[in-house]
């Protein structure tokens, strides 16, 4: 496993690769790896000869009071974890390198990073697509992967890369969760036993939407109020947002028809989680669908 630690490593040795023709899969993550980070080294693999996945916990995404200092980070395991996976390269640059003093441009996708997640976390996209950003330049991938999981992010990250002509795949692979449906994320660590309980509420909260979908009801509201009532049960649970929007530009729905994404986020106890589901609703029908199509 080769591991850099330096942007001037990286962009030089990811012009080398370019010169020899080799198309690179990218992973970006924060670390603290977990099987749903892995299995989106699997989704960068077809049609590539090196997957590179990068690890840094990028301060510009996290607001006043957000968890940047106690975020779990633990390199040398996750560059285990990267390589048995089959990843070949990790790139882990420092904050210092990546943000030297004076830098100021940021990235915004406008009409996309305030709603949702955006609205509780200011700034937070601007965070994530300018560190994208320049994650792409410097290692200059075919394809990139991103995880549903966090369906907002990779929908406006699919925006940036489409409005700003990057030559790059955009893969969105599907979310992998626990037995109990609880969707796999570094977050979770942060849950005391009885909270990792309610924590499935999140998935039951899509399951039931979902079971509206498919008892014909067609109004969001509807199926919004049946997803906050499943969340409100929790005890310790406080509903962030419960959101049915379209897939392309995140806006919300009032009737429910094509491609829907139903998204949940809630604090249980102190830890904010999120969760969603991508279905097609055609006439009667409803089947899952993935954001890739
Ligand atoms: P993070 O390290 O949390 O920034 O996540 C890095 C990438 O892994 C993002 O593209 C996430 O969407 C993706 N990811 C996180 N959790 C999961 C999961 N449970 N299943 C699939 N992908 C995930």
């Amino acid at each position: 496993m080769e591991v850099i630690r330096d942007r001037a490593a990286m962009r030089h040795r990811a012009g080398a690769l370019a010169a020899q023709g080799t198309r690179v899969g990218f992973v970006p993550t924060m670390g603290a790896l977990h099987a749903g980070h892995l299995s989106l080294v699997a989704a960068a693999r077809p049609g590539c000869q090196l997957v590179a996945a990068s690890i840094f916990v990028n301060p510009l995404q996290f607001g006043p009071g957000e968890d940047f200092e106690r975020y779990p980070r633990d390199l040398p395991r996750d560059i285990e974890a990267l390589a048995g996976a089959g990843c070949n390269l990790v790139f882990a640059p420092e904050s210092t390198d990546m943000y030297p003093p004076g830098a100021r441009t940021m990235v915004e996708v406008g009409g996309m990073q305030d709603t949702l997640c955006g609205a509780s976390r200011p700034g937070h996209f601007r965070g994530v697509a300018t560190v994208v950003a320049k994650l792409l330049h410097l290692v200059q991938p075919a394809v990139a992967v991103f995880g549903q999981k966090d369906a907002q992010q990779a929908i406006l990250l699919r925006r940036m890369v489409r409005d700003l002509d990057w030559p790059v795949e955009l893969r969105i692979a599907p979310i992998v969760r626990d037995a109990d449906g609880v969707a796999l994320s570094s977050r979770n660590a942060y849950l005391s036993a009885d909270e990792r309980r309610e924590a499935q509420g999140l998935w039951a909260a899509l399951a039931a939407g979902r079971a509206q979908l498919e008892r014909g009801e067609r109004r969001a509201g509807a199926v919004g109020a049946a997803m906050r009532a499943v969340l409100a049960a929790g005890s310790r649970t406080r509903i962030d947002y419960v959101t049915l929007a379209d897939t392309e530009q995140l806006q919300p729905l009032v009737t429910v028809e094509g491609r829907v994404l139903m998204a949940v986020a809630a604090w249980v106890g102190r830890t904010r989680l999120i969760d969603n589901l991508v279905l097609e609703v055609s006439g009667e029908t409803v089947r899952e669908a993935s954001l890739n199509d």
